[in-house]
């Protein structure tokens, strides 16, 4: 019969293996302790919504709505979406649950993946990973200065240390449509120069001009007026003690007026975290303040403001370790078929204890074993052979340090003598 063809990855999925995986867990431990200390709680997120969700929070003229969202029709007929962000679901879950009376400042931590229809590139997946935070119910300047504090504070205990946050706001229903009719006669003004789709943005939504990716666009909105000269009192109010508070924490950023967060339910503080050396997807960070989205999704008047990390973006800035992973303490290699039984004892009796450790199977030559265990840079191996069976203890050879003298290891020794003499072979 013919071997049949295998199976590739779909387009712009792909899998983290051991070796990236390992610090993705990093990231979401660190995350956890982090966050808990500002106390952030986990949710963990449904990953299918119902379409509208999305359709009603990012605005129906967003590129990701428009243009990037996996949808289909349920076999009732009824439109889900893959979750291409995670705010909406926090917001629809705090809603749902009845957080919203329970605990309406309620902090929510989150991580998992999204996914979004764009180009594929480098740092640039279809489906990605985030992690992050919203602080509900809350619209003073001291919940963004704490949250942008947590997020500082966790992509530099993670070791991304080359990274710049970047601050702007966004204005609010006050002063936002003045705002909005300045950018429409500017983009009315260079209409020749705009693409088809910022045409149909200046007539639904001027503001999305602000960030279209084409390049002729981009170059003609970059003289476009900008909303930090257009905030109301109560806008600057907020920005300025922002501001303020990372400065007394020093926290360091830079005032961007040019971001503009992708989705329609922004407002007021925005802002975005670059990291240097990734190339063209150079964000792995970014948020801001979302004061109208729980109303827009049918709850009562409450405020919100969060972020989201991309790990796929933070894994590759975060310097890679050289070494690797870690190999096992000890491999347990049994020379002889008689020999298994004991040796999976030996291991099961380690491992339960939290020992990293290795067992072969039987059938190959000392030195045949010895060359597997050194492969897998463990740090002792652990002979069981005839001789080792009849005394009831094994021989332990110390691979890193290449003694000859070989250590006896009782196999029926207690827990804490096993753990002391494989975790002192383990650490030298
Ligand atoms: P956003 O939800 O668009 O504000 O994105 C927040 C962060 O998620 C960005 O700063 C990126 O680090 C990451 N991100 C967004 N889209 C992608 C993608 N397609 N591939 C990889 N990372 C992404």
């Amino acid at each position: 019969m013919p071997r049949p063809a295998t199976i590739a990855a779909v387009k712009g999925f792909r899998d983290i293996l051991p070796a990236e995986s390992q610090r993705w867990r990093a990231f979401e431990r660190a995350a956890g302790d982090l966050f808990g200390a500002y106390g952030f709680g986990e949710i963990r997120l449904a990953v299918l919504e119902r379409t509208e969700l999305f359709a009603r929070s990012l605005g129906e003229t967003t590129d990701v709505v428009e243009k990037e969202m996996y949808s289909f029709a349920d076999r009732d007929g009824t439109s889900l979406t893959l979750r291409p962000e995670a705010t909406a679901g926090v917001v629809r879950a705090y809603l749902e649950s009845g957080l919203v009376h329970r605990d309406p400042a309620a902090r929510l931590w989150y991580a998992g993946p999204m996914f979004r229809r764009e180009r594929p590139q480098k740092g640039r997946y279809r489906q990605f990973y985030q992690i992050g935070a919203e602080v509900l119910g809350r619209d003073d300047p001291l919940a963004d200065a704490e949250l942008l504090l947590m997020l500082v504070r966790y992509l530099a205990v993670v070791g991304a240390s080359e990274v710049r946050l970047s601050l702007n706001s966004l204005g609010d229903a006050a002063c936002r449509p003045a705002y909005r009719e300045r950018v429409r006669a500017f983009g009315e003004a260079h209409r020749e120069a705009l693409c088809p789709d910022c045409h149909r943005r200046l007539e639904r939504n001027p503001l999305r001009l602000l960030d279209c990716k084409v390049e002729g666009c981009r170059a003609v909105m970059a003289r476009a007026p900008v909303m930090l000269q257009s905030l109301c009192a109560a806008c600057r109010a907020h920005f300025d003690a922002v501001c303020a508070l990372l400065d007394q924490e020093r926290v360091a950023y830079v005032i961007d007026p040019r971001i503009v967060r992708g989705l329609d339910y922004y407002c007021r503080t925005a802002f975005e975290v670059l990291a240097s050396g990734l190339g063209a997807q150079n964000a792995v960070a970014g948020g801001g303040r979302y004061d109208g989205l729980v109303a827009a999704l049918g709850g009562p008047d409450v405020a919100g403001v969060g972020f989201a990390v991309g790990l796929d973006r933070l894994a590759a800035a975060v310097e890679i370790d050289g070494t690797g992973s870690e190999g096992p303490a000890a491999v347990i290699l049994p020379l002889e078929e008689r020999a298994v039984g004991p040796g999976l004892a030996l291991a099961t009796r380690l491992r339960h204890a939290g020992v990293h450790v290795g067992l072969e199977p039987a059938g190959r030559s000392l030195k045949a074993l010895l060359r597997t265990a050194d492969r897998q840079r463990a740090r002792l191996a652990v002979i069981l052979g005839g001789d080792e069976l009849a005394a009831g203890r094994a021989t332990v050879r110390d691979l890193a340090r290449r003694e000859d003298e070989p250590l006896a290891l009782a196999l029926d020794a207690p827990e804490a003598e096993l753990l002391r003499r494989v975790r002192r072979g383990a650490t030298v």
